[in-house]
């Protein structure tokens, strides 16, 4: 596959070779050969057609297409610019006034946001469901459901969905289904082919991989790609050719850098669970971990995200953990090539659902999310264990 490496977004015309990427092409105007050009233009919208920088230029198109490429049953890919701005695109585009919104009660906390501000205001209700438990979203079911928004694992508390089996459900409820997929990618879990209509990723995660850029996209089957299309040019979202040049960069190298960091993740997760200071290893990955079963049923991979939960202590201990850690640095976001650590506090977000792990009050739950880059497992899991030493001191 040339996974947007056409001949003409890489070579000249009528030279018989190119360069291996596609260049910057920084536009605004694109120019057309006469007024009948110029007319004839407006019968088409597609990728790959001069037409205005709105509408992109080769080096978004060639992003775009590598990104449908690795999407199965993917019509095509819309890129805006940031996840957030892909799940608000897509949200918008879906959801008129007087729509139910269903959304997952583990979804990134953004989304949260944006269901209680924008998707309120213009009288979207939205109705959290338990990630875990099917009887809870057919309890959230009402004649005005219209879209469920999917997000597994969840970013935060790392349950995994049954996506096949809710994107059935809503299918049979009329219900368009949208997924975050940005934590396995269409790599580790190819969406449309599970059944769901609509799926997104942060490209700033995982594709982008070295934390310099931001980006989202969303790819569709046939049924939903040109009203994402047609909505996100309404909106004016427009990604810069620097930006998606770089995040075309790093697509080239995620499925190796994935690979690394979930190996990587993985046994940071088994050395975790050993530990008698560590209640709960939240990762999906490793057998025993809630949704482990759904994750070795549907998923072709994963990554370096996961969560634990310290067994007692209490925030303070947990803040002097993170502290204390020297090669995880402390900041938002994950899938770059660098650790992080971020607190993990259930309670604050959760809604509908209990904190899914028995025995515990969500509010006594003290957790941290890692974010494992492309270190040495070794050092990182030195680095892990003076941490504790400083949590044991700090929890008495
Ligand atoms: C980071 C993230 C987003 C948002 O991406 P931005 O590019 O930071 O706006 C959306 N969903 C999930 C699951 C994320 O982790």
């Amino acid at each position: 596959m040339l996974a947007g490496r056409r001949p003409e977004w890489t070579g000249i015309e009528g030279h018989p070779s190119g360069v291996v990427s596609p260049a910057v092409w920084r536009a605004s105007t694109h120019l057309y050969p006469d007024m009948a050009a110029l007319r004839a233009g407006h019968a088409f919208n597609e990728d790959g057609r001069f037409y205005y920088g709105r509408r992109g230029a080769p080096t978004q198109w060639a992003l775009s297409e590598a990104l449908t490429q690795l999407e199965p049953e993917a019509a095509g890919t819309v890129l805006y610019p940031s996840g957030v701005a892909a799940i608000a695109g897509v949200l918008l585009a879906v959801l008129k006034p007087g729509d139910v919104l269903l959304m997952t009660d583990n979804a990134y906390e953004p989304s949260r946001n944006l269901a209680r501000g924008i998707l309120a205001d213009i009288g979207v209700e939205t109705r959290w469901f338990d990630p875990c438990d099917l009887a809870s979203f057919k309890a959230a079911l009402c004649p005005k459901a219209r879209a469920v928004l999917l997000e597994s694992p969840g970013s935060l508390t790392m349950e995994v969905c049954d996506v096949p089996a809710l994107a059935a459900m809503a299918r049979e409820h009329g219900m368009v289904s949208i997924l975050d997929n940005t934590w396995a990618g269409p790599t580790g879990f190819a969406a449309l082919r599970h059944g769901v209509d609509i799926t997104l990723l942060a490209l700033t995660k995982h594709a982008g991989g070295h934390s310099d850029v931001m980006m989202g996209s969303a790819a569709a089957g046939p049924e939903w790609f040109d009203r994402l299309r047609r909505h996100s040019q309404m909106l004016g979202t427009v990604v810069s050719p620097d930006d998606a040049a770089l995040v075309l960069r790093g697509l080239r190298t995620m499925g190796l850098r994935l690979e690394r960091s979930a190996a990587t993740g993985l046994r940071i997760a088994q050395w975790l669970e050993q530990r008698a200071d560590v209640a709960k290893v939240l990762c999906p990955m490793l057998a025993g971990s809630p949704g482990h079963e759904l994750w070795q049923r549907d998923f072709t991979g994963g990554c370096g995200l996961f969560s634990f939960v310290f067994k007692g202590g209490t925030g303070a201990a947990r803040d002097a953990f993170i502290d204390a850690l020297q090669l995880f640095g402390i900041g938002y976001s994950w899938g770059g090539f660098e650790s992080l650590a971020t607190p993990l506090d259930p309670a604050r977000v959760r809604t509908a659902s209990a904190w899914p792990f028995a025995g515990m009050d969500s509010a006594d739950v003290f957790g941290v999310r890692l974010a494992i880059g492309l270190e040495d497992a070794g050092d990182l899991i030195a680095d892990l264990e003076q941490a504790f030493t400083i949590w044991a001191q700090a929890a008495v």
